[in-house]
Order: C-alpha cells, then structure tokens, then sequence
C-alpha cells in the first residue's frame, strides 16, 4: 500500500517554474482549431524559406554531413559563416574558433546564458513585454527578474503623421538598476512590440552599462525584419560594449525555418566559454546538418535579405491597414513579425476577454500582450498579431476582422 510522505504531497513542478503552467498559445491554438479560426497567435511561417537552403540540408544530410555528434561549439563551416555575417553586416570581427557558440535555437542560447552568468539573488532586468523564456530561464538561474515597461507614445513625424511606438523610458531603467543587478536583457527589434530601439536609446543603454559595470545580453533574432527608416544597430557595436555584450542570433525567423533550431551566441572569448559551459549540459550539441545549411544561409547575397524583408513590408502594411479599418488602434511596427494594437477604440480593454471571444465572433486568434508582463495592468488593453502568413491568408482575416468595425 502507498505511504503517503511529505514529498508525495509537494507539488511536482518546483517553485522556480510553479508560475508558469501552460502556455497561452497552447490555449489559442486549440480555440483555433476547434473554431476553424486563421491563427494569428504564435509567431511562425506558413511557408518554408528559400528552396537551396532546404536543398543543402538535405545533401548535408545524404552526404552525412552532421548526422553525428558534430563539435561542441558547432561546425567550423556555421561558425566561420556567423562571423563573415557579423563582419559584413556590422563590421564587427569575432574570432570563429573562441568567440563563436552555437546554440538549439535562441531559445538555448538565452538559457545558457542565463543559467551560466546569474547567481542566485542576482537582479536581472528586461524590457517589459518580454518574450516568454526570459522570465522562465531567470527563474531556473535562480535570479530575479527586474521588468522596465515599454510606454506607447505618440510621436509626429517630419510629414506631419502621427506614429505610434512603444517607447523606452531611460530614466525608468537607470532607476531598475541597483548594487544586484547582474545584466540587461534587451530585444531589438522587440516581441511582441514591434519596436526597434533607436540609436540614442541603445546608446544611453550602453552609457549605464559601462558606467555600472553590467553585462548585457541581446537578443537580435529580428535583425532581418527592420522596415523602413529604421536600422537595427547591434550594441555590441557601441563604445564600451563589445567585452561585455552576449549577442544571440537565429536562423528560424531569418530564413523561415523555425523548426531547425539553430542558434548562435557571439561574444568575447570568456563570455563564449561560461556560456558554453551551461550549453554542454543542456543539448550538448544539435541540428546538425542544418548547421552547414545555415552556413549557406548566412551567406545568400543581399537580394535574398531584401527580398525577404520587402515581403514582409507588403504583409505589415496589409494586416496593419485591415486592423485600422476594423476599428483597432495600430502600432505599426518598425521591425519583427508582429502588429501589437490597442482595442481599447473598440470599445473593450481586456485583452485576454477580448483574445477569448475573438475566433467566436471573428475566426481570428490572436495573444493577449498581458501574458508578456508582469504589471498585467499595463499590457491589458494590448493585442498582438503576426503576419507571417501567407498574402492570402492575411486577406482573408482582414476581410473577417472587417465585421468587427460594425458590430463592436
Ligand atoms: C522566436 C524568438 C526566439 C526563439 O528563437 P529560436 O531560434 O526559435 O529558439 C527568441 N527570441 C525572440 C524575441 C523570438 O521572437
């Protein structure tokens, strides 16, 4: 017969992670399928990316290329291709054989960064929203996350045209730093908001970083998806920056293939190895015959990277048109693939009442902006959708979510 001891009646998920149970888009993507509903939710292709990358995983994979334990820190051939990219791109120059790290995905390299660089009692601060493994992977490193809200704000542009953005507040971040604040973790481009920090907000970051003697960790998986005026300025490449920046990359948004997980982490030579540290009791190693189709990846030709960002372009400006027409308040993101909108011109401000209803009345699903805080207050009102889907299945929600205008 079962004794029942004080373990048995613990609960099983330990306190660290006890507050995050199941996913909202777990929740989302059921309501989807049960209501036959275009799921706007989470943030993935309908499509796959370009034909010769697919085609170089598969001779990688027939030429057996990868199907071993390939090397720790991956590939030379990945490794070489991330630092030509980062030179090309940025000119920023890393050493491919030490201070170069694949990853599984981002998603590894945030966790292996995390888990290699805080302590527990460490503070850690991020830019709230913030996507949804920052505050799990704080947690397992036993560290204490530390939000700084984004603010919407509304700028008029030189043409006279009002922009809305989701705004740093500089004074409210050099106010979240204390004597336990171990790093910054930024995103730019940034999820769920679709900002694109500016140069003077990410100098004025790396300004506090140096002068407080902080790590920064920086996810830049959007660096590809930058639109119009916009630029996406690495900070590593900023006076003080590069000894003390984690730079996180992915090929899953870049290159449409979010299911091969392949990651990378660039830094100095210290940092690369505590890092790595943490990665080799984690997965070790992975993906490997995608790592030498990333390879090829990374170095596609320019056309490739404007092709694929003036496509995205026509897709942003189609869902951000059709949600204006139907009545939502429209930050037109300047990076990403995400609209985040305001209903509170809808007549409603509970983004999670309103996300829950919406593939009822509408067939659309999209996430409430609130699971991405924790001054829940501050996200309700805010509703994100992705367009990465295909032009016609864009239409197709647009012309959906027109009834919305008429019936709210
Ligand atoms: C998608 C995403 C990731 C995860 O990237 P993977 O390479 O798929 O692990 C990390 N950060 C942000 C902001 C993302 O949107």
């Amino acid at each position: 017969m079962a004794v029942m001891t004080s373990s048995a009646r613990r609960p099983l998920l330990n306190r660290r992670l006890a507050e995050f149970g199941t996913t909202i888009f777990a929740e989302m993507s059921a309501l989807a399928l049960s209501t036959g509903s275009i799921n706007l939710g989470q943030g993935f292709p309908d499509t796959d990316g370009p034909e010769e990358v697919r085609e170089a995983a598969v001779r990688a994979l027939r030429d057996g290329r990868g199907n071993q334990y390939p090397p720790g820190p991956g590939v030379p051939e990945l490794r070489a291709a991330i630092a030509a990219h980062q030179e090309r791109r940025y000119g920023l120059t890393y050493d491919p054989g030490t201070e170069v790290l694949v990853t599984a995905g981002a998603t590894e390299a945030i966790a292996a960064t995390l888990l290699a660089l805080v302590e527990p009692g460490d503070e850690v601060i991020a830019l709230e929203p913030y996507y949804d493994s920052y505050a799990a992977c704080i947690a397992m490193a036993g560290g204490t996350r530390v939000p700084v809200t984004l603010r919407p704000h509304e700028e008029t542009g030189a043409d006279g045209a009002v922009r809305r953005r989701f705004r740093l507040d500089l004074d409210e971040l050099r106010d979240a730093v204390t004597d336990n604040t171990r790093l910054l973790l930024i995103n730019t481009p940034h999820n769920p908001t679709g900002t694109v920090l500016t140069r003077e907000e990410l100098t004025a970051i790396a300004e506090l970083a140096v002068e407080r003697d902080l790590l920064v960790v920086t996810d830049e998986v959007y660096e590809h998806l930058v639109f119009g005026g916009s630029e996406h300025v690495p900070l590593a490449t900023l006076p003080g920056m590069r000894g003390r920046t984690v730079s996180i990359g992915s090929a899953g948004k870049t290159f449409s293939f979010t299911g091969w997980k392949v990651g990378w982490v660039t830094a100095s030579p210290d940092l690369v190895t505590a890092v790595r540290s943490a990665k080799q009791f984690l997965t070790y190693v992975s993906s490997g015959p995608f790592q030498y189709a990333v390879a090829e990846a990374l170095a596609l030709p320019d056309t490739y990277f404007d092709a694929f960002r003036a496509d995205m372009l026509a897709k942003r400006d189609l869902l951000s048109a059709g949600l204006a027409e139907a009545g939502f308040g429209v930050f037109t993101p300047a990076g990403t693939y995400f609209v985040t909108t305001d209903i509170r011109p809808l007549g409603v401000s509970d983004g999670f009442a309103f996300c829950r209803a919406l593939p009822e009345r509408a067939g659309v699903v999209a996430i409430p902006n609130a699971v991405f805080y924790d001054h829940r207050d501050a996200g309700a009102p805010f509703v994100r959708f992705a367009f990465c889907k295909q032009t016609s299945v864009l239409e197709e929600a647009v012309s959906r979510l027109k009834t919305l205008a008429t019936v709210a």
